[in-house]
């Protein structure tokens, strides 16, 4: 214990040699046959993320036993951020339903009967003052999502989102946005209202895909996230589970993500709620296990993402929402809904970051200013890990 409290006194940032050599150590005393868990997080603590990855060493951290796996993806967790910080971001929906595409897992496709109606998008007051009430709730981020396949031939919309964008970042928040495919040129019109990032799921692998949506191809949605990258936003982008989809699936969706140039910033795991209505309507729930895996495997390949415990957190009790954090996760969504679907109560949220000791993660704006505030809550951090 003492040898591996010592490995992360001096291990934050960046990652070190050394604390690789003493995390080994560490954990070689302790069993003659370590899993792929213990391999990779001791390689990815000794030399940092990587990009290189391939499908197969992903499988094996993913296939270690449960436990094991938690525990190590915790050690990364620990080594690469705060422990005991959890981003707050509200989603909120200004533009809901009517959507042309047909994602299967989705209330808000035109093509399903869900009784969802489809609305305009919301005015401006309207979302400023969810922003407001949103940031004095706690939340640092936040999300706008729209009911689009895409944003071209929508100006006027766009130019308004813009304003929207403008204004939030003005209040002291982070701003996201997630309005389906984006152009180059839109990108970078989002970057210069201030958005901070911008959340387009790959949803699952590339060979499940097309059993989920049809309306759009994955190399699409890649071509989105390289032009958000190139824009200089931050990318969100993670996917679902509980879609039918095998955990050869799983492992191929954090394969691709960690194996883009550059690792998202924001990772969000969801698992699906199934919605009457929707072709998923009858998929059975997925279970904190699968959860716990998906969340260690993605803080073990891609350390410094902020891994966003999302969709179906509602389903999840505080104990079990206490192992996902072990795990990794350092992010979730806050606020009555996510999207169209019910999301967790603030009142229990709030008694659940005290249960816990979690402290809100402060907004970031740029490289700087994340590195300050990691190496402002360093030490409390690891005076506080006992
Ligand atoms: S997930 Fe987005 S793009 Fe797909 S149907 Fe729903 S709103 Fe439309």
């Amino acid at each position: 214990m003492l040898v591996i409290r010592s490995a992360f006194r001096g291990s934050t940032r960046p990652f070190s040699a050394s604390s690789s050599l003493l995390f080994t150590v560490a954990y070689s005393s302790s069993s003659s046959c370590p899993s792929a868990a213990a391999v990779h997080a001791g390689r990815t603590i000794g030399e940092g993320p990587r990009n290189d990855w391939s499908r197969d060493e992903i499988k094996t951290i993913y296939d270690s036993p449960v436990l094991d796996l938690l525990f190590h993806g915790a050690q990364v967790h620990r080594h690469a951020h705060n422990f005991r910080e959890v981003q707050q971001c509200t989603l909120l929906s200004i533009k809901t339903g009517g959507c042309s595409e047909d994602c299967s897992y989705c209330p808000q496709s035109s093509r399903y009967s869900t009784g969802l109606k489809a609305q305009k998008l919301m005015t401006k007051d309207d979302v400023l003052q969810a922003a407001q009430k949103a940031k004095e709730a706690g939340s640092t981020r936040f999300c706008m999502g729209a009911a689009w396949r895409d944003t071209i031939g929508r100006k006027t919309n766009f130019n308004q989102i813009l304003e929207y964008v403008k204004e939030i970042r003005e209040m002291g928040m982070e701003v996201c946005c997630t309005l389906g495919m984006l152009e180059k040129q839109q990108a970078l019109e989002l970057k210069n209202a201030g958005l901070t990032a911008y959340n387009h799921n790959l949803d699952t692998s590339r060979e499940y895909y097309p059993n989920i949506i049809t309306t759009r191809t994955y190399d699409e949605r890649l071509k989105t996230l390289e032009y958000v990258r190139d824009a200089g936003i931050n990318v969100c982008s993670g996917g679902i589970i509980g879609l039918g989809e095998a955990e050869e699936d799983r492992v191929g969706l954090l394969h691709t993500l960690a194996t883009l140039p550059t690792h998202p910033e924001s990772v969000p795991i969801n698992a699906l709620i199934a919605v009457t209505g929707t072709p998923l309507q009858d998929q059975k729930p997925v279970e904190i296990w699968e959860m716990i895996r998906m969340i260690a495997t993605a803080r073990i390949v891609m350390p410094k993402a902020m891994v966003r415990l999302s969709a179906g957190r509602v389903r999840f009790s505080m104990p079990e929402q206490a192992l996902c954090f072990l795990a990794g996760a350092n992010s979730i969504f806050t606020g009555e809904k996510l999207l169209t679907t019910p999301n967790n109560d603030f009142n229990a949220d709030q008694l659940m970051f005290k249960m816990l000791g979690l402290i809100p993660k402060a907004p970031s704006f740029g490289d700087d200013d994340a590195k300050n505030d990691a190496a402002d809550h360093c030490e409390e951090a690891i005076s506080s890990s006992g």
